[in-house]
Order: structure tokens, then C-alpha cells, then sequence
């Protein structure tokens, strides 16, 4: 029997395997998960050691465990490192799921569950799919490594430390990342580059303590309003980040992914419709969008807080107010230097009577790409062109996969994303979902690779 046929007769357990690992709530950035965690990480060792994988081990960190596992079929193959994450994004807001997040359910094709797209459902594929090879063949035609962490959700801050106490263990010629979407779900696209990220919160502080605004209002500093006009600094007319400093070091982007941009030939307008913005949306053409949200920094406010946040109204003046803030990154940028911009300008720009803190959240991660000359480059995109009908896009990632920086930084090799979960699959949002035609489409995928990989001799 072939890979491709064991894998379609077995499909109904591949699909029981990902719902029941669907079902563990392993959301690392809450503790109230940890036990959900922690059965998240027994499910990937087990599911390894069921599939034939041999060394199987839970990594520790300070914080959540990763998980390895490996199949040397001969070392003098080449050896891949199959790279993914059993953490998920949180569940919030609960009230807006159809079906509860930690329950998967199929509708038209698809499967609703917290984490099914990201990370769960990719990063089942390649164990499967190790396991057919082994069921078939009795060998994989390449030597597999597989690395699952569990901190991706949350910044993965232990992420490096593994690398660099495994570095023997997980040397590799190459990373294959699980993790990472196609661009599109009626294009078929290869990722070559995605954006870093520096996290931070902003807190300005006025009097000691909250104050009556009738008493003291019209003189004493409201760290509201300066926290607002800091804010309203740090972005020109355009909308592009003005804080100074902040694209120092910026390099050209890739004319290859500027090519798929034009190719791709993206309606601005449909795109504000369909993430629900009325009207015109802030940038008018499809070009324009995509550079932005693949190929420029930005810097985002994702949330902000301060004062009285409950029923009515109260005349308080609060003693503070802060932003968090998440800044995407692009090739050229370094996230001390990043950082150090945006203290500087805010500290130049500080109102009288009020005090800024500045507080990093985790180390961040440069951007990274991929070498358009590698021949595992060449033979992924041969691969999902098949399957897919149509020669995929070389396209950049406006999300940040900080791995790709990491894996080049301590292994010293470069990563390709071989992902099947698709971009519009609410992966961070309410009702996340994977497309069940994708999760078989990878698994045929995945086969093919391995198979001319172990034929190409790497
Ligand atoms: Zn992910």
C-alpha cells in the first residue's frame, strides 16, 4: 500500500486524533490552563510514540515544556526538524464561539475548535504522516526530527533556552515549520519572510493618587489626556509609525514578493468589507495594503486602560493610564534598538507633571526570510503546485513566527513553512476553524515532500 492510500483509508482517525487534542485547552499565557498544558504535552509524546518515534522526552524550560521526538532512518540522509506549537491563543470572548472552543465541531467542511488551525492541525500532519512511511515503506526516506513547543502563544520566552541546551540533539539541515498559514485559500503561496515583534506596555503616571475632579480639575495632570497625546504622536497622517528612529536600519524588501504582491492583484475595497469596516478603509489600493501589512514595521495599540471603566459615571482624575503595545518588524530592524527609539521619543515628548515607564514584555524577535536558492524551496513549491493547481506565491507574513530567527541563530539553518492552515481561519478570534480538505491536501503534501527530499538527497 502507498503513504497516500494509508493515509486516506486512516483519515477517520486522524480526524478523531485531532479532536481529541482539540479538546485539551492548553492556552499558555493563563495559568488557570496548566493542566491543559500539561495534557497537550502528554498527547504530542504520545501520539510520537505511537507513530514510531524513537527518544521521545519531554524538554523542560522555566515555563512550559517542549516536546521531542526522532526517526533516524541513516545519518548519512539528511535530517529535517519539524517545528510546531500545542499551546493555543485563548478562548475570549466566550459569549461569541457558536460552538464551545474546546469541544471541536464540523460544519461545511470544517473543523470549529480553539487551536484546530493554529497550531494543532498542522503540526498533526507530519506525525501521521511519519507514521504511514513507517507502516508502509518501514522507513522514512529522510531523517525526522520534531520539535513542539508549548510557549508560542505567549511569546515563546524559554524558546531559545531549549535550542541552546538541545543544540546536538536538534541539529538539522533544515527546519519544516508546521506553524505559519497559507496566504490565501484559492491561491496556494510558500512563505519566504515574516515580521518580528517588540511587545511593550506604556504607563503614565500623574498625582499619587486618584483625584476628585471637581476639586482639583483644570490643575492637576491627567495622565489620560498626555498618555492620548503620546499615542497620537507615534503615527503620521498615513498611518505609517513617525516615532523617530524607529526605521532606522530598514531594508529594501525582496522585488520576488513585490511581484507576487502585484501578481496577487488584492482588492482594497473587499478587503474593509470583509473584515466588516464601513465604507472606504484607511489605504486605497490592494498594493498599498500589502506592503504594509507584509513588508513595513508597525506599531499597534492593542489595548488601553485607565480610570473608571464601570457603570455611570464618576468624577475621578486617575493617578494613571497605560497602553500595551505590540510592534511588528521587518528585515534591518533590531528590537533593543526598536525599543530604545520608542522610550526616547516618548521621553522627549513627556508633558510636565506626569511620569512614563516603559516595560518590555519578553525578549522579541528580528524578522526573517528565507534564502530564494534553497532546492527544499524549490521542491515545496513543486509539491503544493501539484496538489493545488496552481505554482504557489513566494509571499511574506505580516505575523511574527519568531522560530525562524531562533533556528538560524542557534542551529545555524534556515526554515521553511510548510503549513495547511489557511490565513482567514480566526486563529487569534472567536470561531477558529481548519478547512478538513486542507488538513488531507497536507497530509498528501507532506508525503510527496519527505519522499523528494530522501530522493534529492536534500
Ligand atoms: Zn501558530
Amino acid at each position: 500500500m502507498s503513504v497516500e492510500t494509508y493515509l486516506e483509508d486512516h483519515y477517520p482517525d486522524a480526524l478523531d486524533d485531532l479532536k481529541a487534542f482539540c479538546r485539551l485547552p492548553s492556552v499558555s499565557t493563563d495559568p488557570a490552563y496548566a493542566e491543559g498544558i500539561r495534557a497537550a504535552a502528554g498527547f504530542v509524546a504520545d501520539r510520537l510514540t505511537r507513530a514510531g518515534f524513537s527518544g521521545v522526552q519531554l524538554l523542560p524550560t522555566d515555563g512550559h515544556p517542549a516536546v521531542f521526538g526522532e526517526i533516524i532512518t541513516d545519518p548519512a540522509l539528511p535530517t529535517y526538524l519539524v517545528y510546531g506549537h500545542y499551546d493555543v491563543q485563548p478562548p475570549d470572548p466566550l459569549d461569541k464561539w457558536q460552538s464551545p472552543p474546546f469541544e471541536p465541531t464540523e460544519r461545511n467542511g470544517r473543523l470549529y475548535a480553539r487551536g484546530v488551525s493554529d497550531d494543532k492541525g498542522p503540526l498533526l500532519i507530519p506525525i501521521l504522516v511519519a507514521e504511514a512511511f513507517l507502516k508502509t515503506e518501514g522507513r522514512l526516506p529522510v531523517n525526522l526530527k520534531v520539535l513542539i513547543e508549548g510557549e508560542e502563544e505567549s511569546g515563546s520566552p524559554h524558546f531559545e533556552d531549549v535550542l541552546t541546551a538541545h543544540r546536538e540533539k536538534l541539529s538539522c539541515d533544515l527546519v519544516l515549520s508546521a506553524d505559519g498559514a497559507m496566504w490565501r485559500s484559492d491561491r496556494p503561496s510558500i512563505t519566504v519572510a515574516s515580521r518580528g515583534l517588540v511587545a511593550l506596555e506604556v504607563t503614565v503616571t500623574g498625582a499619587g493618587k486618584d483625584l476628585h475632579s471637581g476639586r482639583h480639575g483644570g490643575g492637576a495632570p491627567n495622565p489620560i489626556a498626555a498618555l492620548a497625546g503620546l499615542m497620537a504622536s507615534m503615527h503620521g497622517q498615513d498611518g505609517r509609525v513617525s516615532v523617530d528612529g524607529f526605521w532606522d536600519g530598514v531594508t529594501p524588501p525582496d522585488p520576488k514578493i513585490i511581484a507576487a504582491i502585484e501578481e496577487a492583484d488584492i482588492d482594497a475595497a473587499a478587503y474593509y468589507r470583509e473584515i466588516g469596516v464601513e465604507g472606504a478603509g484607511p489605504i486605497a489600493t490592494g498594493r498599498e495594503l500589502l506592503m504594509r501589512q507584509w513588508l513595513e514595521p508597525t506599531l499597534e495599540f492593542n489595548g488601553i486602560s485607565g480610570g473608571y471603566q464601570g457603570m455611570g459615571t464618576k468624577t475621578v482624575i486617575p493617578n494613571t493610564a497605560s497602553v500595551k503595545i505590540t510592534c511588528r518588524l521587518v528585515a534591518g530592524q533590531v528590537p533593543d534598538q526598536v525599543l530604545g527609539a520608542i522610550t526616547r521619543h516618548l521621553e522627549a515628548r513627556l508633558p510636565n507633571g506626569v511620569t512614563l515607564d516603559v516595560h518590555r514584555h519578553g525578549p522579541g524577535s528580528a524578522a526573517d526570510f528565507v534564502d530564494p536558492d534553497l532546492p527544499a524551496l524549490k521542491i515545496s513549491e513543486e509539491v503544493l503546485g501539484e496538489l493545488l493547481g496552481a505554482t504557489p506565491l513566494r509571499v511574506a507574513m505580516g505575523a511574527t513566527v519568531p522560530i525562524g530567527s531562533a533556528f538560524r541563530k542557534h542551529l545555524g539553518c534556515a526554515s521553511i513553512f510548510f503549513s495547511f492552515s489557511t490565513s482567514d481561519e480566526d486563529y487569534h478570534a472567536p470561531n477558529e476553524f481548519l478547512r478538513l480538505d486542507n488538513f488531507k491536501i497536507g497530509m498528501k503534501a507532506w508525503a510527496r515532500l519527505l519522499h523528494r527530499l530522501g530522493a534529492s538527497g536534500g
